[in-house]
């Protein structure tokens, strides 16, 4: 049977050309894009595509036009095996992570690829990412939503760029790769089980959200602004989740708690987790009552926070299931 696939074309450098007065890449046309690799026709395969309204760099993604593209999932889940997002690099991991809260019950593979190199160019790596993808997609064996990238299939929200240069971008520091394609594509156990169950589309995100990465000599007034400056704070802090055990700043960090901000600790490092009690400098974050956030990535932690501020829940409730592993994000 013919597997129907949608391509969802979003921009990025997958599909930029080069502006001759401006001498810089601006995302065209989409019809372009398929032109450029006719081997994405095949008889098993019925492949459609949709574009966002307006193509962006992903520099510029908003939630917004994370709605617009989750309506699209929507409108055409029913009809449809898999879907595959043509995304820029950029903020590919953040659109993904969010992507894994907002698409709940998730029955049928949304791959997230993009490129390094424009795909009209000679060396690019838009071709291989973009057919793989699509393979994948088709292939009824993915559940979930994953970036696939240079030869790996990642889980969504455990994924973050590490690389502007090399053509592995992507790296999931605390969790195996899905998948892996050489001559085949090789599918690992750690992939989703399906289930069955009705699709959720959520689309609330809040935006009341800040990131507070710390580091040495960091000013009081400074992690008081970003404090104040939202409901949802995500803390990068040093090594296994530790900071300076100055108790201004856990005076601040309990101020904002009383406030009800819903604060939680990750740790800055790619590998390994913010913990608990480890070191003294842990106690900050333990006095004031602050959410340890394990292994998740930044990406994840921050997506995670929009999606649960932007639903109607209390702020315990919150709290518990910032703790509880939704969707793979954090390890038990
Ligand atoms: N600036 C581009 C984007 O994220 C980079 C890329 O696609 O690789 O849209």
């Amino acid at each position: 049977m013919k597997q129907k696939i949608l391509l969802v074309y979003t921009g990025g450098t997958i599909g930029m050309v080069r502006d001759k007065e401006k001498n810089t890449l601006v995302p065209f046309n989409f019809d372009g894009l398929l032109k450029a690799i006719p081997e994405l026709k095949s008889e098993e395969l019925d492949l459609e595509n949709i574009s966002i309204k307006n193509p962006i760099d992903s520099s510029n993604m908003h939630p917004n036009i994370w709605v617009e593209i989750a309506e699209i999932i929507e409108n055409n889940y029913a009809n449809y095996d898999g879907f595959v997002i043509l995304h820029g690099t950029d903020t590919m991991a953040y659109t993904a992570s969010a992507f894994s809260f907002m698409l709940e019950n998730l029955n049928k593979a949304v791959i997230f690829t993009g490129s390094q190199i424009p795909i009209g160019s000679r060396r690019s790596d838009a071709k291989e990412n973009l057919i793989t993808a699509v393979e994948i997609a088709a292939s009824r064996k993915v559940s979930e939503v994953c970036i696939y990238f240079e030869d790996q299939l990642y889980k969504a929200n455990r994924t973050v760029k590490v690389n502007t240069e090399h053509f592995e971008a992507f790296e999931s520091p605390n969790y195996p790769v899905l998948a892996e394609a050489g001559v085949n594509i090789k599918y690992k156990s750690v992939l989703q089980k399906k289930q069955n169950k009705e699709l959720v589309v959520h689309k609330n995100c809040s935006d009341d959200v800040a990131i507070l990465k710390l580091f040495p000599g960091i000013k009081l007034a400074t992690i008081e602004a970003i404090l104040n400056s939202a409901k949802g704070i995500v803390i990068e802090s040093f090594g296994a989740g530790n900071a300076s055990t100055d108790p201004e700043f856990t005076s601040l960090l309990s101020q904002g708690i009383q406030q009800a901000k819903i604060i939680m600790n990750i740790s800055q490092c790619l590998h390994g987790e913010a913990v608990r009690g480890q070191y003294e400098t842990n106690e900050p974050f333990e006095k004031a009552g602050v959410i340890c956030g394990k292994d998740m990535t930044t990406e994840a932690a921050i997506t995670k926070l929009m999606f649960l501020l932007g639903q109607e829940i209390g702020n315990d409730k919150i709290k518990q299931l910032f703790q509880t592993d939704l969707r793979g994000e954090v390890s038990k």
